[in-house]
C-alpha cells in the first residue's frame, strides 16, 4: 500500500512541513543544568478546582526554583467543554493566589501558539508521519461497531478495547480503504500499536516513586473524526516541542501513561519525567472521598476568593497539603517568605491529601494576624467592592473610622494580636455591629427585664464620653452597686447567692445593648469609637426595646 499517498488522502493539510522545520522551529531551550520546564495544561471548562492550585503550585515552585520555565497550555481540545471566557478565569484566579507564569497562553512566549486548536498543524504533520511510517492507520467503526465490542468483551470477560483481534480497522486492506473513503465514511486515525500488556516495566514517577508499568497495546484514537487530536496525542507533541522537562498532573492520568509512554516512544521524542500528584479528598461521614465540584463548596477555587480568604494564607494552607516537611519549616520560619522555602518534589504526598478547613482556618488566622490594620483594610476594601454587599461597600468609606475598628478588633497594640478574622466575609460580618446601617442586634439578656432596664438607665445617666477607661469602669461599678450587684469579686466568690450577680454581669448588659453580642473586644473602647452620640442612641435603643 502506498502509505504517502494514503497519508496524503486522510489529512489534507496544505500547512504541513518537514517535521525538522518544528524541531528548528522550537529548539531545546538555552537554560541552565537542572533548570525544570514545567507547565499547567487546563481545559477550558470556565471552573477551577482547588486541585488546580495544588497541581499549579506544584508545577510553578519547581520550575521557578530551578531556574527553570512555568508556562500555561490550554488543552481546548474537547468542543464540549469549553467555555467562553474561561482563560480569563484561570489566568484571573490562579494570580489571585500568587502563581505567575513565564509564558503562555494570552502571555508572551516562543513555543506556541499555547492554544491547543491552534496547533492543528503540527499535530497532522506528525499524525501523517505515523501512518507514513506503518504506525497509524484509519479507523472507521462506528459507534454501534465499538459498541458491541464492547458488549462482547463484558460477557466475555475480555480486557476492553481496541486491540489485537478487536481492531478491526486495523486489518483493512487498500481496496477497503478506499471504498470507505470513496463512501465518505467518518474516519478517526488510530496509533497502530506495537505493545505487549504482559510485558511489564519499572517507571520511576517522581511522586509515587518506582511503579510498574504494564505496555501500552491499545491502538487508541489520536486524531477525532474533525482532525483534532486527543489528549494524549497532543499533550506528547505538546509537551515535546515546549521543551517540557517535568509533567506533574494528576494522578487520573495515571492509568494513561502507558499510552503516552507508547506514544512518545513511537514520535522519536524523549519522554518527560512524570509525576502523579494524589488527588485532595476529604471525610465525609465514614468514608474518604475526592473533593467534589458537585457536592463540595469548597472544591472550587472562588470559593476563597467569594469568602475572602487571604491568598497568602491559602498558598501556606497548600504548601502544608503539598510537601510534608514545609509545616516544620513554616514553624522555625513563621516571617520568612513562603517562596523560601525549598519545595521538593520527593517530599509530595503518595496518596490522597486530606482537605481539612479547620486547619485551613486555624491558618488563616495566625496570617491574618500578623497584618497591620491597614493591610487588613486593603484587602477587606477590596474584597467588599467585589463581593460584598452595599452596606459592606459603605463601611469603607470612613477609612479613620475603619481602621478603628480594625485595630481593636485584631488587638493591633495590645500584649497579644486577637485571632478573631479568618476571611474577609466572615471579619466583615462580624464587625458590622460598629455600622448603625446594619445593627440589627438580637437583644438576649441573662437578666430579667427590670434589671436590665435599670442598669442600662442608670449608666446611661452618669456616662461620659470624656472618662478614661478606669473612670469609665469605676460607673460601671457604680451602677452595679447601685443595682445590688457585687463589685468584689473576692467577696463575690465567698457568697456568690448573696447577689443577683457581678460587676462583670451588669458590663455584659452595657456590652449586649451597645453592640447586640455578649462577647466583644473591650467595651469602653467600642464605646470611644462609636462616639458619645452613637453610644447614647444604643443605650437608648436598647432600652425601649425592653
Ligand atoms: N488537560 C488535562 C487536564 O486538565 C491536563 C493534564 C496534564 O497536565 O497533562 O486534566
Amino acid at each position: 500500500m502506498d502509505l504517502n499517498k494514503l497519508a496524503d488522502r486522510l489529512i489534507p493539510d496544505e500547512n504541513v512541513k518537514e517535521l525538522d522545520y518544528y524541531e528548528t522551529k522550537y529548539p531545546l531551550r538555552d537554560l541552565e543544568k537542572g533548570a525544570q520546564v514545567t507547565r499547567l495544561a487546563p481545559s477550558p471548562t470556565g471552573f477551577m478546582h482547588i486541585g488546580n492550585l495544588y497541581v499549579a503550585l506544584a508545577n510553578e515552585r519547581i520550575a521557578h526554583q530551578s531556574g527553570g520555565v512555568f508556562f500555561l497550555r490550554i488543552e481546548d481540545t474537547d468542543e464540549k467543554r469549553k467555555v467562553e471566557g474561561a482563560v480569563e478565569v484561570i489566568h484571573q484566579s490562579l494570580k489571585y493566589f500568587g502563581v505567575r507564569f513565564d509564558e503562555g497562553a494570552d502571555l508572551c512566549g516562543d513555543y506556541g501558539p499555547y492554544y491547543q486548536r491552534q496547533r492543528a498543524e503540527i499535530y497532522h504533520a506528525y499524525a501523517k508521519d505515523l501512518i507514513k511510517r506503518g504506525l497509524a492507520y484509519p479507523c472507521f467503526c462506528t459507534e454501534e461497531d465499538l459498541e458491541n465490542t464492547r458488549n462482547y468483551q463484558t460477557e466475555n470477560k475480555l480486557l476492553p478495547g481496541y486491540y489485537g483481534e478487536f481492531a478491526k480497522c486495523r486489518h483493512l486492506t487498500e481496496e477497503e480503504i478506499y471504498a470507505n473513503l470513496d463512501a465518505g465514511k467518518p474516519y478517526v486515525i488510530r496509533l497502530k500499536s506495537q505493545g505487549d500488556v504482559d510485558v511489564k516495566h519499572t517507571f520511576h514517577d517522581e511522586v509515587k516513586g518506582d511503579i510498574t508499568v504494564t505496555e501500552n497495546n491499545q491502538d487508541v484514537v489520536i486524531l477525532k473524526s474533525d482532525g483534532i487530536p486527543t489528549y494524549h496525542f497532543a499533550h506528547a507533541i505538546d509537551d515535546h516541542f515546549m521543551r517540557t522537562t517535568l509533567v506533574i498532573r494528576g494522578e487520573e492520568w495515571l492509568s494513561s501513561l502507558p499510552i503516552h509512554i507508547e506514544l512518545f516512544k513511537v514520535l522519536g521524542f524523549r519522554l518527560p519525567k512524570y509525576g502523579h500528584n494524589c488527588s485532595i479528598q476529604k471525610i465525609d461521614g465514614e468514608t474518604r472521598r475526592k473533593l467534589s465540584k458537585r457536592k463540595d463548596p469548597e472544591a472550587s477555587l472562588n470559593y476563597y476568593r467569594e469568602q475572602g480568604y487571604h491568598p497568602t494564607a491559602v498558598r501556606t494552607y497548600m504548601l502544608t497539603l503539598l510537601n510534608s516537611n514545609f509545616e516544620e519549616w513554616l514553624l522555625k520560619f513563621p516571617d520568612k517568605d513562603l517562596d523560601e522555602f525549598k519545595y521538593s518534589i520527593g517530599k509530595m504526598g503518595k496518596s490522597g491529601a486530606l482537605f481539612d478547613i479547620v486547619k485551613l482556618n486555624d491558618i488563616s488566622k495566625t496570617y491574618m494576624a500578623k497584618l497591620s490594620e491597614t493591610e487588613t483594610y486593603e484587602f477587606f476594601k477590596a474584597w467588599a467592592d467585589e463581593f460584598g454587599t452595599d452596606e459592606q461597600k459603605g463601611y469603607f468609606a470612613d477609612k479613620e473610622y475603619m481602621l478603628k475598628v480594625l485595630a481593636l478588633c485584631m488587638g493591633v497594640g495590645g500584649k497579644k494580636r486577637r485571632k478573631d478574622f479568618v476571611c474577609a466575609k466572615q471579619a466583615v460580618e462580624m464587625i458590622s455591629y460598629f455600622f448603625d446601617e446594619s445593627f440589627t442586634p438580637n437583644y438576649e439578656y441573662r437578666f430579667d427585664k427590670q434589671t436590665v432596664s435599670k442598669v442600662l438607665q442608670g449608666f446611661k445617666n452618669i456616662y461620659d464620653y470624656a472618662d478614661d477607661c478606669s473612670a469609665w469602669f469605676e460607673k460601671v461599678k457604680t451602677v452595679a452597686a447601685d443595682n445590688g450587684f457585687a463589685t468584689d469579686m473576692k467577696a463575690y466568690k465567698a457568697d456568690p447567692t448573696a447577689y443577683p450577680g457581678n460587676v462583670s454581669d451588669v458590663a455584659e448588659m452595657l456590652r449586649i445593648a451597645t453592640t447586640g453580642l455578649s462577647n466583644t473586644p473591650d467595651l469602653w473602647t467600642i464605646m470611644q469609637i462609636l462616639g458619645k452620640e452613637k453610644t447614647l442612641s444604643r443605650l437608648e435603643k436598647a432600652i425601649n426595646a425592653l
